[in-house]
Formats: C-alpha cells, structure tokens, sequence
C-alpha cells in the first residue's frame, strides 16, 4: 500500500467527461489498496474568465476581492470530482483552503503556504475515504481567502504531499511528462524520463509551466518524489524529478529549453554615473513588490552611464511611472522601454564541466539571425532577451544546436 497525492490540472478537469476519467483512476488506485488525496484545479479556461469579468470593471482589480473571486474556480472542481467519486462507490469529501486548513501568509494573489493541518485528510484516509482538496487557494491568519499565484494548484498539491508524509506526489496533466522543450512549440522535443530538482526549478523558474516553480522548490526541500504524468494515457511512468544526477555515460550539456512570452524591459540613458543610482531607481521599483530579474549597467563614459532592467509585462506600466518619477527628481537622463520582448534560457547541471556553452547558442541564434538584447548567466543556465517575433525559431534553433529532438510526437 502507498500514499499518494495526485493532482488533477484545469484540461484534465475541464468537461463532465475529464472528471469522469480521473474518477476512473482514482478507483483504480483505490481498488489496488493505495491511499489516495486528491487536489484539482479550476476546470480549464475558467480562471482566466474570471480574471477577465474582474477586469471589465476595475482597471486594476482590488487583490484581496480578486481572490475571492479566483478561488471559486477550484470550488466548482472538487464538489464535481467528489460526485463523480460517490457515483462510483468511492467515498470522498472536498475540502476548500479554510476547511482543510491551508494556512498562507497574508499576500493576495501570489500567497504562500505557511502551514497544513492534516487532521481531517489524516482521518478521511484512515476511514477510507478520498479527500478532493482545492488547488490553488489558501486562508490566511484574519480567515482571509488567498491564491498562490497562477499554476499554484501544483504548489498545493506537493504542499499537501509533504505535510501528510505522500509516497509520491503525482502531478498529472495534458502531456505526458516533462520534455526538453514546451512540446507545443517544438513538436519533435523528447520526454525526460528523469531531471533532477535543480533543473527542474531552474526551468519552472525560467517560464516552463508545466510545473509551478515554488512546488519544485518545496519537493526538493522536503524529498518528495515528485512525478508528471498524462491524465489522457494510462501508459508510462512520465518524468520524475528527482535529486539524483544522470547516470549514463554521457550527462547532456543542456537538459532543456525554457522561455517566458511575458517580459519588458526598460532603459534609462545618460543616467548621472555616480554611486547610489542604481538603488535609486531600484529600490522605489522593488518596494512597489515588483520583481526586477535581469540588469545591466554600461562602463561609463563622460559621467554618464547606461542601465537596463527587465521585470515581467504586468508590471511594465507600473515600474515605467517610478522610473519616470525617478528620473525626473534626478534631473538627468532618457528612459525608453520595450514590453515585446522575450527570455529564452537553456538550462543542464552538465554546464558546469563544459565550456563553449554559450558560444554555441548564441551561434545558433545567429545563424538565424536573431540579435540578443540581454544575457545573463548562471552556473546552469544561460539566459537571453530577444524581440518576441523570434521566440519559436529561436528556441527551435537552440534545441536543434543542443542536439535535443527525439522521434517527432504524434499530436494528440
Ligand atoms: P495544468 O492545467 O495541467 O496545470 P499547464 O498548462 O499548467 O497544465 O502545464 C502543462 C503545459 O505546459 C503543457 O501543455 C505544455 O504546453 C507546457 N510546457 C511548457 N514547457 C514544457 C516542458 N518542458 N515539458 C512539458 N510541457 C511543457
Ligand atoms: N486555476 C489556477 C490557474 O489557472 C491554478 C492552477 O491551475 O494551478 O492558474
Ligand atoms: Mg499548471
């Protein structure tokens, strides 16, 4: 007998039929003796109706109402799932953020889990019932609803696995594991039967969406053995992220390609070259919450000095007004920004013992002739900024340079 928390994802949510199919499951897990919590998310295409009611009528819709709003998605699937269970035979019960409880710092809209209390689960599974726990939300200290930011339903899922001691926390979705690339963008991208915690939150973390990046963080932390898999096959053991490191002969140099649509930048020109600037630009953008990822400072010249940073399109407007705000106290200086640009990042522990890694993808990106605004880099990622009309030829092109393909994927 094992313990498993297995988590559901809004295509495999997203009709009467798809929570049909997961019923199925669940009641084959059930009928081989294993323990089974399950976690879902909104059915799909629904969180994002409910984002767009919210803003039809606020520009910047109030945070803590938007949550309120955002969580009833997940409470529409775990009543629909719990149903299709109890038609079958099954006992189960769903649980929303407050009943369990999942308790979250305060923060709307990107909340983080602090604590799960396991009374309930721990009783339901002793008395052979299967918990549907929604995704997504959290309570926080005042009893608040909060969310955990988009794709949070994973965080859940591997949250809950480690408070209740899970065998494995199986994430199950519309592909069928994690692959070198978004397989939607490359069709001949091969799956991983295996990529360690680290690439894997350096991946999430650089835009790949089939995971959530602070669930990654949380199954490393804790051990958990985590697993992607497709709710549309019974067939495979799909990817598992573990701590182990390749074992053949050969570690690949790059383990995949991962890209963000959602990225601007800003430039500020002839900005006074003297110590303090860059907090002074930085530190109002930062205290706004607005997460700035990659800088750069250009060598000086006549007391001048240039400076760019990223941070993500949402937050374009916003950090373009602080920088005006900013710029004009100083008294000095352009600011131009871009909110078409994109981050396109190649990622594999094996970087580490090998040089000419980035020659080689910016090779690749130059044959294609494909400028590179911005690189960053990190022991196992190399990272670049390009205009968003390139993005799928040059993440094809990266792959095809690393040597990635595998036998081209029948579309499903
Ligand atoms: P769910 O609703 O089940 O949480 P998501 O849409 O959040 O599903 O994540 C699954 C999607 O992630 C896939 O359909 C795929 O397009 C995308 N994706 C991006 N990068 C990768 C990758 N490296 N491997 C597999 N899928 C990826
Ligand atoms: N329903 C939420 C979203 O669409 C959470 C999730 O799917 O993981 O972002
Ligand atoms: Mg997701």
């Amino acid at each position: 007998m094992a313990r498993y928390v297995q988590k559901y994802g809004g295509t495999s949510v997203g009709s009467i039929e798809r929570i049909q199919a997961v019923a199925e499951r669940v009641a084959r897990f059930k009928a081989a003796g294993h323990q089974v919590v399950v976690v879902v998310s909104a059915m799909s295409g629904e969180t994002n109706r409910l984002v767009e009611l919210a803003a039809a009528i606020q520009d910047d819709p109030a945070e803590r109402e938007l949550d309120v709003l955002l969580a009833s998605g997940e409470q529409v699937s775990v009543a629909l799932t719990c149903m299709a269970l109890l038609q079958r035979g099954i006992q189960a019960r769903s649980y929303l953020a407050h009943q369990v409880a999942i308790r979250t710092n305060g923060q709307h809209t990107r909340s983080r889990i602090e604590k799960i209390d396991t009374e309930r689960l721990q009783r339901d599974l002793e008395a052979g019932c299967v918990p549907v726990v929604a995704g997504f939300q959290g309570v926080d200290a005042d009893g608040d609803v909060t969310t955990l930011g988009r794709g949070g339903s994973d965080t859940t899922a591997v949250a809950v696995a480690v408070a209740m001691g899970a065998d494995e926390c199986q994430i199950y979705t519309d592909v069928d594991g994690v692959y070198t690339t978004d397989p939607r963008v490359v069709p001949s991208a091969r799956r991983l039967d295996r990529i360690t915690f680290e690439e894997m939150l350096e991946m999430a973390s650089l835009g790949s969406k089939v995971l959530h990046p602070r669930s990654v963080e949380f199954a490393g932390k804790y051990g958990v053995p985590l697993r992607v898999l497709s709710s549309f096959e019974d067939s495979g053991d799909g990817t598992l992220i573990t701590t182990e490191e390749s074992h053949a002969m050969e570690q690949p140099i790059i383990s995949g390609i991962a890209f963000a649509r959602d990225e601007a930048k800003i430039t500020i020109q002839g900005a006074p070259d003297v110590p303090g600037v860059a907090s002074k630009m930085l530190g109002p953008v930062s205290a706004m919450g607005i997460e700035v990822d990659m800088i750069v400072q250009n060598v000086g010249a006549d007391g001048q000095t240039d400076f760019t940073f990223t941070v993500k399109r949402g937050d374009y407007a916003d950090a373009m007004k602080i920088v005006l705000g900013v710029v004009e106290d100083m008294g000095a200086g352009d600011v131009t920004g871009d909110n078409r640009i994109v981050k396109v990042s190649a990622v594999g522990v094996g970087m580490r013992s090998h040089a000419g890694v980035a020659t080689k993808m910016f090779d690749a990106l130059a044959r294609e002739n494909i400028n590179i605004q911005m690189i960053s880099t990190s022991e196992i990622k190399i990272s670049v900024v390009l205009d968003e009309k390139y993005l799928e030829l040059a993440v094809r092109a990266i792959h095809e340079a690393f040597e990635l393909s595998g036998e081209a994927r029948e579309e499903a």
